[in-house]
């Protein structure tokens, strides 16, 4: 096996917004080595060409230095040497959002595909990664925050960290700044919230809340193998909304107006806005992070990678997301009803849902979902509101016809035991009702191709009754589906 890869990131220039990345690799390809940044992440389902960021390039063998040669808008290839080989970037880093990387003199935080090239063919490679403090007076009570394994470095220190290979480096989001961080167990697994930007949290509160929510998961979707810690990173600006999943993390952005403040009880619609993005996140922690569309195993981060699945992992997400708020006890009933009211309404009113199906909005989530225009509306059916109805009727359906006994709630039980299971194009239904949904085989099989409302006569009793639900929500209308108020 290889030496690990070792990568180091060095907030150089923090009022420039420029990070240093150097990677030593071993044993490079003896004819030259290929490096290459990932062009989109995980998740995020647009061409971002994270390359166009990197501002200076060299590289060096023993202390000489080496030729680098770009070959393409992602990829360099170094001068032929038989000895271990560095490579320095520097790298430009102001996007703000959970898909970017930012560095100021306030904090740092990156995503792996936007600071760590892949050095070609040994992506299997074990990746040390060093994270080094800035040189900045600010800087002296800065934490960091992130889900990657320590190797030497201390408890939310700087030093050295590990990931089994370039997949995982990845998919670990770090955050740098002076943080406040609450810790607490769910499943069994120590969870870790650490918030940049807003002090006046009510942390004790938080952490009871989501202790609620992770334990309501971890106990319907059963604990991952992997999974020995998960971490929250959450930025709260003024105003702000985002999220972005990963295997053993997540990284959120939310208005810190969102944010409990101590003193105060009951949920805000701000706070259960929050709350819903954090169950959504979540989830996803099994719902394509674990579980993901064939296509994605691997990920091919250099092009678009077509799926017609995004409606699976977003849509049955978008459903479980707030039904989590509602099913541990966080919100009642009726505000419930008022959420999925508004995915109704949402879907209803566009009349996109009449030009694309879910699986056609899926498949070209790169170039119309993600790069929306004035005319959206009329030609874009969102594969997770409406993916969302869909996965609504399934549980309406399954729920009436077995008196209660099943719901899509048992696609996701055996989790564990399915950790490789894919779901692939055109033949994906076949896993999904395996042994839980039955005679709805037909409804999964059409239901993702329909360019229209979803079907009535599917489920007409179940969608009428909701509808009704929604008018009339102090009725307690979910006692038919087995949820207690
Ligand atoms: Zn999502």
């Amino acid at each position: 096996m290889n030496a690990a890869h070792l990568y180091s990131i060095w907030p150089k220039d923090p009022a420039a917004h420029l990070y240093e990345v150097s990677l030593t690799v071993e044993k490079p390809d003896p004819k030259g080595q290929v490096f290459e940044m990932p062009a989109w992440i995980p998740g995020s389902y647009m061409i971002r060409d994270y390359a166009r960021h990197v501002v200076g390039i060299r590289a060096e063998s023993d202390g000489v230095s080496l030729a680098v040669h770009k070959l393409d808008k992602s990829r360099w290839k170094t001068e032929p040497s038989d000895r271990a080989v560095t490579l320095v970037l520097e790298i430009y880093a102001h996007d703000d959002s959970v898909r970017g990387a930012h560095l100021d003199t306030t904090h740092a935080y990156f995503n792996g595909p936007c600071v760590f090239p892949a050095v070609a063919g040994q992506e299997d490679t074990e990746c040390s990664v060093e994270i080094l403090p800035a040189d900045l007076a600010e800087s002296k009570h800065w934490r960091v925050a992130t889900s990657m394994n320590r190797a030497g470095a201390a408890e939310y220190g700087f030093g050295t960290y590990v990931a089994s290979d370039y997949d995982e480096l990845i998919d670990h989001p770090v955050e740098i700044g002076n943080l406040s961080i609450g810790e607490f167990q769910a499943g069994d697994v120590p969870h870790v919230i650490a918030i940049r930007g807003n002090t006046k949290a009510d942390m004790a509160r938080l952490c009871h809340d989501l202790e609620t929510l992770c334990s309501f998961h971890m106990e319907m979707l059963g604990k991952p193998a992997d999974l020995d810690r998960y971490v929250f990173l959450l930025h709260a600006p003024g105003k702000g909304y985002g999220g972005l999943e990963h295997r053993w993390s997540t990284s959120l952005v939310s208005n810190r107006d969102s944010l409990p403040i101590r003193g105060e009880d009951g949920v805000s619609p701000e706070y259960r806005t929050l709350l819903g993005l954090i169950s959504h996140e979540y989830f996803h922690l099994w719902n394509v992070k674990r579980m993901k569309p064939a296509v994605f195993t691997p990920y091919d981060l250099s092009a678009e990678t077509h799926t017609g699945l995004l409606w699976v992992f977003e849509g049955i997400t978008s459903y479980y997301d707030d039904l989590a708020l509602v099913r541990s006890g966080l919100i009642p009933e009726t505000e419930y009803l008022e959420l999925l009211g508004q995915t109704i309404s949402r879907v209803i009113r566009g009349q996109g849902r009449r030009r694309q199906s879910v699986a056609e909005s899926s498949f070209d989530a790169w170039t119309k979902f993600y790069k929306q225009d004035a005319n959206a509306g009329n030609a874009i059916v969102s594969y997770y509101a409406k993916g969302a109805l869909i996965a609504l009727a399934l549980d309406l359906k399954l729920r009436s016809e077995t008196e209660g006994r099943s719901s899509p709630d048992a696609v996701f039980e055996n989790v564990e035991r399915h950790r490789r299971l894919v779901f692939r194009t055109p033949d994906h239904e076949a896993r999904l009702h395996a042994g839980h949904v039955g005679r709805r085989g037909q409804f999964l099989r059409q239901e993702p191709l329909e360019r229209r409302q979803i079907r009535r006569h599917a489920f007409e009793d179940e969608i009428d009754l909701a509808v009704e639900h929604v008018a009339l929500a102090h009725q307690r209308p979910f006692a038919r589906f087995g949820l207690e108020s």
